[in-house]
C-alpha cells in the first residue's frame, strides 16, 4: 500500500521540558490542521524536529516513541544545528533575503553546511520510513534542498513541495552565494507550490535565469524530468473560527473586554515579533491619525497583540525596543485618566481569546512589510457573524491576491494606513456588511481543506503525467 510522508521543521506537536517531566502539546497552526486528517490516517506519517534539544537517548527513546503513537517520527537536532541550521541559515539568512530584508542577512559557510547536513539527516529519515512508491509532501523553507535528496535516493517517489513564505524577485535570489543549489534541491520535487502566482512567477524566473531551464504553463522543463509549479493559496479552518467566535465563552470574554473599554472603538492588530510584519510603522500610522483626526481621541483605541518570537536573533530584539518605546512615546503623549490609545500585550493568546478580540474589534489592520500569506486576516473575517467589520491589509501580503474586498494599502505609506483607519471607522455599515459577505464566501470556500485536497490532487496529476511522459 502506498503511503503519505509529510515531512516539516516542526512536528505537529510541541514537546516541552518541565522540571521534572516532558509534556506533549499538540499545535493548533493552521499546517496541522490542515493535514491531521492526511498524516492519522493508517501508515501514513509526519515527519520532524520535536522543538526542543535532547541530551539522553533515553529521553529521546521515550520521546520517539510517545510520538510514534500519533504518527510522528522525530527528527533530533544537535545544539549547534539548532544553532546554525535553524537560527543560522534559516533564519538568518533565507528568512531575511525570501522576505526583502536582505540588509538583515547573514552569509556564513558554515551555516550554510549545516544545512546541507541537517536537510541530509531529514532525508535519512524520511528514507527510513519511505517505499519506493510513497508519497512525500514536503513543507517550507527550512528543507529547500530536500527534494532533490530524496529524488537522488528514491527516483520513483512522488514528492510535492509547498513554500509558506515569498518567493521573492530574482534580484534577491542571485544575491545568495548557494543560489544554484537551492534551486536545484527544490526542482527534485514532482510539483512545487506557492501562495500567489506572483512568487510562482518570481520563482520560474529565477530558473530560467539562473539554471537556464525553459517553462511554459507551469511546466519547467530540467534535462531529465518535467516539474510542475502552481499557486495554491493557503486557506483556514473556516468553520472552526466561525463557531469559537459563535461560542458563549467568546462572548462572554467579549462583554468583559466591552465594559473595561465603555463605548471606545476598537482597532486590532495581531502579529509575531517580526521585522517583516510592519509594526512600528504601523504605529506611526496610528500616531499620524491621532494627530490628524483629534476627533478619534478617546474614541479609539489601538489594541495591539504581539506574540514573542525568535528573541534570540539580534534584530528581533532590537524591533521589540523600537516597540516598547514607540508604544511608550504615543501613550504617554495622548492618554487620559480615562483613556489608553494603545493596549500593547506581548505574550500570546489562546484562540477564544483571540475569538472574543475579532469579535470586539471594528478594523483589524494587517499592514506587514511581506508576508507569505497571512492568516490573522482570514481568521477575522471567519469571526464576524454579523458582517460588521473592516479590515485593512497590505499589498504585500500573500493574502491580498485574494481579497480584494479589503482597504488594500501600502504599508510604508504612512499618511495612507492612517487615511485607511480613518475610512474603516467612517464607512457605512451597508458598505461593511457587502464587503465582509464577499470575503466571507471566498475564505469559506478556499479553505485549509480545500488547500490540501488541491494540492494533493494535483501532486497526483503530475506524477501521472511524468509516467505518461517517460
Ligand atoms: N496566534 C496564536 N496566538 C496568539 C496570536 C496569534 O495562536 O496569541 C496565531 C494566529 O491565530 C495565526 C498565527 O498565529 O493563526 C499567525 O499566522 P500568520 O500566517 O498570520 O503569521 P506567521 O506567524 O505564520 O508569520
Amino acid at each position: 500500500m502506498s503511503r503519505t510522508i509529510i515531512v516539516s521543521n516542526r512536528l505537529p506537536t510541541k514537546v516541552l521540558r518541565t522540571e521534572e517531566s516532558l509534556t506533549f502539546q499538540p499545535s493548533e497552526g493552521g499546517l496541522a490542521t490542515g493535514l491531521g486528517s492526511i498524516y492519522r490516517e493508517k501508515g501514513n506519517v509526519w515527519v520532524g524536529w520535536p522543538g526542543l534539544f535532547v541530551e539522553d537517548p533515553a529521553e529521546e527513546q521515550h520521546i520517539t516513541e510517545q510520538l510514534q503513537q500519533d504518527s510522528m517520527a522525530p527528527v533530533f537536532l544537535t545544539e549547534a544545528e539548532i544553532r546554525d541550521f535553524y537560527e543560522g541559515f534559516s533564519n538568518s539568512t533565507l528568512w531575511p533575503t525570501f522576505h526583502y530584508f536582505s540588509q538583515y542577512a547573514t552569509y556564513e559557510q558554515a551555516h550554510w553546511e549545516a544545512y546541507v547536513a541537517v536537510n541530509e539527516k531529514f532525508c535519512q529519515a524520511v528514507l527510513a520510513l519511505a517505499g519506493p512508491d510513497d508519497t512525500i509532501w514536503v513543507h517550507d523553507y527550512q528543507l529547500l534542498l530536500l527534494p532533490e535528496m530524496l529524488r537522488r535516493a528514491r527516483p520513483e517517489c512522488t514528492i510535492g513541495f509547498f513554500l509558506h513564505i515569498p518567493f521573492p524577485s530574482y534580484e534577491m535570489i542571485r544575491v545568495l552565494p548557494w543560489r544554484a543549489e537551492l534551486l536545484q534541491g527544490m526542482l527534485g520535487a514532482d510539483l512545487i507550490g506557492f501562495h500567489t502566482f506572483g512568487y510562482m512567477r518570481h520563482f520560474l524566473s529565477a530558473v530560467s535565469q539562473l539554471l537556464g531551464y525553459s517553462s511554459q504553463n507551469g511546466q519547467i522543463e530540467t534535462p531529465s524530468r518535467t516539474v510542475l509549479v502552481d499557486a495554491f493559496p493557503m486557506g483556514i479552518d473556516y468553520q472552526r473560527y466561525e463557531t469559537t467566535a459563535a461560542s458563549a465563552e467568546a462572548k462572554r470574554h467579549e462583554a468583559e473586554y466591552r465594559e473595561a473599554l465603555r463605548e471606545v472603538r476598537v482597532i486590532l492588530s495581531i502579529d509575531r515579533l517580526d521585522y517583516t510584519k510592519g509594526i512600528a510603522q504601523r504605529l506611526r500610522a496610528f500616531e499620524v491619525l491621532l494627530q490628524r483626526y483629534p476627533e478619534w481621541r478617546e474614541q479609539v483605541s489601538l489594541i495591539m497583540l504581539v506574540v514573542p518570537s525568535r528573541d534570540q536573533v539580534a534584530q528581533y530584539a532590537a524591533l521589540k525596543e523600537e516597540i516598547d518605546e514607540l508604544v511608550g512615546r504615543i501613550n504617554s503623549q495622548y492618554r487620559t485618566i480615562t483613556w489608553n490609545p494603545i493596549h500593547y500585550f506581548y505574550r500570546s493568546f489562546p484562540l477564544e481569546e483571540l475569538s472574543s478580540l475579532y469579535r470586539l474589534a471594528e478594523v483589524a489592520l494587517v499592514t506587514p512589510m511581506r508576508d507569505g500569506m497571512n492568516l490573522v486576516a482570514k481568521e477575522f473575517i471567519a469571526s464576524k457573524a454579523d458582517q460588521r467589520g473592516v479590515l485593512i491589509l497590505s499589498e504585500r501580503a500573500g493574502a491580498a491576491r485574494e481579497l480584494s474586498d479589503a482597504i488594500i494599502i501600502n504599508p510604508t505609506d504612512t499618511n495612507q494606513l492612517a487615511e485607511a483607519m480613518h475610512e474603516a471607522l467612517v464607512m457605512p455599515e451597508e458598505e461593511q456588511v457587502q464587503r465582509m459577505a464577499a470575503l466571507q464566501s471566498l475564505v469559506r470556500q478556499y479553505n485549509v481543506f480545500a488547500w490540501t485536497k488541491l494540492f494533493m490532487d494535483r501532486l497526483q496529476y503530475s506524477k501521472i503525467k511524468q509516467l505518461t511522459l517517460a
